[in-house]
């Protein structure tokens, strides 16, 4: 992703390539600070709203300053002006300022899209199973602090797979270093509850207004993995991925080894809900 605009709450348009952030920030120094990923489909932020309310609840439960939503909402118009983007990455960060003494800062990021998805999605991507045990402060909070989760990637990588699987010591299937994880058994579909310790997805809570429309069932919950790798198709759902085919996992075919039915017909109502045609 390259960098393309950036505006701070308050300050407006800022140089992208300048340092914006103070040496001890808190959330450079701790990773105390909390952010937020966000598709632009023809100049429109996908679900900013919910967003922001999952940066305000991520700032809360990490004892930060209250997010200043409006001031954030003008700098997020700001840079999407700025940026001349019409299809791009919205990122948003609140960081508590000097050694947690202020003032916060809140910045909106406009970056060009990752590079891959649309051939990724074509062919289904490979998941390894890495164990997973998350601080319940963490857990459902979109914090800066995702060295684990990139590094849960980087191991995925090293065994020659395309993203981690998160499972709990007991088995439960969780989700992915940046994505909420689904699967398929017949017509109905299964995601792990968020009564677990994983983050509340704004795909996944999109999909779940409209698989009954297509035709699906629906069922969250605790689920063993054992489960999800004799489903009939697995996917995962985010911000910048959308719905991404999943087709084995620590190297076993899922179902027909394919992108399946639901994955598919799912990208298409989250693109008609952007306003957005989907990819053919
Ligand atoms: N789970 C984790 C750990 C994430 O970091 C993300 C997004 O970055 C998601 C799930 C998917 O959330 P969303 O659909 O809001 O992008």
């Amino acid at each position: 992703m390259t960098l393309l605009a950036v505006a701070e709450a308050g300050r407006g348009i800022l140089v992208p390539d300048a340092p914006v952030l103070h040496a001890d920030d808190e959330g450079v120094l701790r990773g105390r600070a909390v952010f937020e990923t966000i598709r632009v489909y023809a100049g429109r932020p996908f679900r900013l709203e919910a967003h922001l309310d999952r940066l305000a609840a991520s700032a809360a439960r990490l004892g930060l300053p209250p997010v200043d939503r409006d001031s954030l909402a003008l700098a997020v118009e700001e840079a999407l002006a700025a940026s001349g983007e019409p299809d791009a990455v919205l990122r948003l960060l609140w960081t508590p300022g000097r050694e947690g003494q202020g003032p916060p800062t809140g910045l909106a990021l406009v970056s060009t899209l990752p590079r891959g998805h649309e051939e990724q999605r074509r062919h289904g991507i490979r998941l390894a199973v890495v164990p997973w045990a998350p601080g319940a402060l963490i857990a459902g909070a979109k914090s800066t602090s995702y060295a684990e989760n990139m590094a849960a990637q980087d191991e995925a990588g090293r065994r020659d797979a395309d993203d981690a699987l998160f499972v709990g010591p007991d088995g439960i299937v969780l989700e992915a270093p940046t994505s909420n994880v689904w699967w398929r058994e017949d017509r109905r579909l299964l995601t792990p509850s968020l009564e677990l310790p994983i983050l509340a997805g704004v795909t996944r809570a999109a999909l779940l207004e409209f698989v009954h429309d297509l035709g699906y069932g629906v069922e969250e919950g605790r689920f063993p993995l054992t489960r999800l790798l004799v489903a009939h198709e697995v996917f995962l759902t985010s911000s910048i991925r959308e719905v991404m085919p999943v087709v084995a996992v620590d190297g076993r075919p899922i179902g027909d080894g394919v992108p399946g039915q639901a994955a598919e017909s799912l990208q298409r109502a989250l693109r008609a809900a952007a306003g957005y045609p989907a990819e053919t």
